[in-house]
């Protein structure tokens, strides 16, 4: 058994820290403050060729697995752009993945290569403010026309909603009262974000401000028939494929933002001298980092664990969901140890860890909260009884 990165994933490792070097504290704390979008990295990532590096070859992309992409997305966030640099290039990894297993390859060609190329961006529309995460109950309807659909409907938290150009929409089709089950009726579509129809307004929030998130207001959008993902009735089932690469990506990106933590807060203890040595010296500064490495060393290996059994066909639902929850555990708690160590300084925007810390606890409720995927494993891993 062999528990290492390979000399091609080193390489990967080794290229994005060194193109996100080019981005400093400045830049991100600039990008933070002004809740501004990082056009500059996000060109630099697609000039790279790093957009695509899920997506097929014949579309432009690299048609590499999940574990590289873990492996690029964590040098990405661990370069000092954390979670914001993770949230602009995100959903082109895994937000795509519907329609490379189920569209056609016009709309291969119409969607991805654009999207590889960095000349269009995507955002994903799935939570509803009266569903959460009870998903099949969304209200959004799609109402069959002459050559497509009308769609009504909210969304929320929609990420990259003020920059992006399109939209993966989940949309009901037939009302779940009217479904034999609950995950039928439900239809995806891939479209323009039409501004005129759709109203888009940012919501303020704690951290990852470079990055938006919005309030979605739909209405009568026209979406033509060429815009849906496979059939109709299917995109609860299409979106399912794509959950776990997502909470592998999530729970190694925020591995990224703790151990950017950790490494500043080594940094910063081995440098401050108070009481005549360096506070690193005392024992009472030094273990709580050290016991923050030790958690997010093995969430780390768990990431790439769920990934390599993702890239191999086998079933990785349970590694997954425990990647996701460890991961953002172990960096909540690096952030959180970080920003103790520097004292006061921790508090101050300088020293990076308090955007660091914001951005932390992200992971823990997005895109799945710990309660449901502790709810998943006793279900699924221990064979207790449904609870929600
Ligand atoms: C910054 C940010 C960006 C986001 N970006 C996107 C995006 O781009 N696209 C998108 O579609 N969504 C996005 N989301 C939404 C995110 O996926 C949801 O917030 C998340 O899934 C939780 O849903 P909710 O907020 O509706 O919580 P709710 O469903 O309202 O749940 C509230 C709380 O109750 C708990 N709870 C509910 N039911 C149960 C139960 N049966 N058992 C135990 N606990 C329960 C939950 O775990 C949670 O703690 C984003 C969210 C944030 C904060």
């Amino acid at each position: 058994m062999l528990i290492d990165l390979t000399p091609d994933q080193l390489a990967i490792d080794a290229n994005v820290h060194q193109l996100c070097a080019e981005f400093d504290d400045q830049y991100w704390t600039n990008c933070e403050q002004y809740k501004r979008f990082p056009q500059e990295y996000y060109q630099a990532m697609a000039k790279n060729g790093w957009l695509g590096i899920t997506m097929p070859e014949d579309v432009g992309g690299a048609g590499l697995g999940v574990t590289e992409a873990a492996i690029m997305m964590h040098a990405a966030t661990s370069s000092g752009g954390g979670y914001s640099a993770a949230s602009a290039i995100h959903i082109n990894l895994f937000g795509p993945h519907a329609i490379v297993v189920h569209g056609t390859a016009e709309q291969k060609k119409r969607w991805l290569e654009p999207l590889v190329a960095g000349e269009e961006k995507a955002c994903f529309g799935v939570t509803e403010p009266d569903a959460g995460l009870d998903t099949t109950s969304i209200s959004t309807f799609a109402e069959k026309t002459t050559g497509g659909y009308i769609v009504n409907g909210r969304k929320m938290w929609t990420s990259t909603g003020q920059v992006a150009d399109r939209i993966l929409l989940l949309t009901r089709t037939t009302r779940k009262e009217d479904c034999a089950k609950p995950t039928q009726g439900m239809t995806l579509f891939y479209t323009r974000l039409d501004r005129k129809k759709i109203e888009v307004k940012r919501i303020h929030k704690m951290g990852r401000n470079a990055v938006d998130s919005n309030a979605v207001f739909i209405d009568n959008l026209f979406v033509p028939d060429e815009d849906r993902i496979g059939e109709e009735g299917k995109g609860f089932n299409y979106l399912l494929d794509s959950l776990n690469p997502e909470r592998i990506l999530v729970g190694i990106e925020a591995i990224g933002v703790g151990r950017d933590a950790l490494d500043r807060a080594s940094r910063y203890a081995r440098e401050r001298v108070v009481f005549g040595r360096p506070i690193g010296q005392n024992q009472g500064v030094q273990h709580p980092l050290a016991e923050a490495w030790t958690y997010l060393e093995s969430a780390y290996w768990m990431c790439l664990r769920a990934a390599y059994l993702y890239d191999n066909k086998k079933s990785c639902g349970a590694e997954a969901n425990a990647a996701k929850f460890l991961s953002a555990r172990a960096a909540f708690d690096a952030c959180t140890k970080a920003v103790m160590a520097h004292g006061g300084m921790g508090y101050a925007q300088e020293f990076q860890v308090e955007r660091l810390f914001r951005e932390s606890i992200l992971p823990r409720i997005a895109p799945v909260t710990e309660q449901l995927i502790l709810s998943f494993i006793a279900e699924r891993v221990l064979d207790l009884p449904k609870s929600y």
